[in-house]
């Protein structure tokens, strides 16, 4: 076995990372062009998805942008047919779009709760679904699902985002019993607390950050350039045997109790 640096090398790769105009999609999609990838740059708000993929140009990535809702089936259904037609084949899915709607248990609409299924859950299943197709064809492929530290354990306020969370965690074992067989390697990261615009409403609270800060062994948030490298492994011939696993990079908040 190749035990070289060339294991993590993804040219002439092509990864699809969803809800990349910023934050930890941005990040890991920055991270994958830099390990040789070319970039599918994926978000709703296209001005916000032309600039992201301009940035990200100028680093000399090859990156294209297609707008899509990953709610809408069809909406993802032509978004991939578009890309394996124009661009070429995905060899790797990110299912990185989110959303985060806090709320106490009594008051949380139906709608809220719905949306925060069909954002993470729903979405993964129909977009990997889409793209899978393509790659159970050519025997080969990678899926990269995202979790959370509220995929196993519970916090206040976050009961819809862990259900969706713990949903994703078994989709993924689910999507490798199905497809490994096939040749396609589908595991997913689970995040500690970053610094993005998901968390920004928290951010803004003090006793909130002392608390992220105290309850994280390593004693702070993770950067977001931080998950690029769980990405590229996982994308990427170094993790050939590795299916179905869900690999926390939360500088051990999920370690202790
Ligand atoms: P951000 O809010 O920074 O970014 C979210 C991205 O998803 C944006 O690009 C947004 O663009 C896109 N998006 C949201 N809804 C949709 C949709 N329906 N269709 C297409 N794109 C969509 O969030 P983060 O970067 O923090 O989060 C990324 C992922 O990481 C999420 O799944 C989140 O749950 C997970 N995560 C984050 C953690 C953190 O600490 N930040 C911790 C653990 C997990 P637009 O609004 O234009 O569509």
């Amino acid at each position: 076995m190749n035990t070289k640096a060339s294991l993590f090398d993804l040219t002439g790769r092509r990864a699809l990372i969803t809800g990349s105009s910023r934050g930890l999609g941005f990040a890991m999609a920055r991270a994958l062009a830099g390990a040789g990838a070319s970039i599918v740059l994926n978000a709703r708000d296209n001005v916000a998805l032309g600039a992201a993929a301009a940035d990200l140009a100028q680093t000399g990535a090859d990156v294209s942008a297609v707008a899509f809702d990953v709610t809408s089936p069809d909406s993802v259904g032509g978004a991939i047919a578009h890309i394996e037609a124009e661009l070429g084949p995905i060899d790797i899915l990110i299912n990185n779009a989110g959303i985060q709607i806090r709320g106490s248990l009594e008051t949380y609409s139906h709608e809220n709760f719905e949306a925060m299924l069909s954002t993470h859950v729903v979405s993964t299943f129909s977009v990997s679904r889409a793209v899978a197709q393509h790659m159970l064809e050519r025997g080969r492929g990678k899926i990269i699902n995202i979790c959370s530290i509220l995929t196993n354990h519970a916090r206040p306020t976050a009961a819809p985002y862990g259900a969706a969370k713990a949903a994703i965690a078994n989709l993924t074992r689910g999507m490798a019993a199905d497809w490994a067989p096939r040749g396609l390697h589908i595991n997913a990261i689970a995040p500690g607390y970053f610094k993005t615009d998901l968390n920004k409403t928290l951010m803004a609270d003090a006793s909130f950050d002392g608390w992220v800060k105290q309850r994280t062994p390593m004693g702070r948030w993770g950067e977001v350039e931080e998950l690029g490298p769980a990405a590229i492994f996982l994308a990427s011939d170094a993790s050939s045997f590795v299916n179905g696993h869900i690999l926390y990079v939360d500088g051990a908040f999920t370690a202790v109790v």
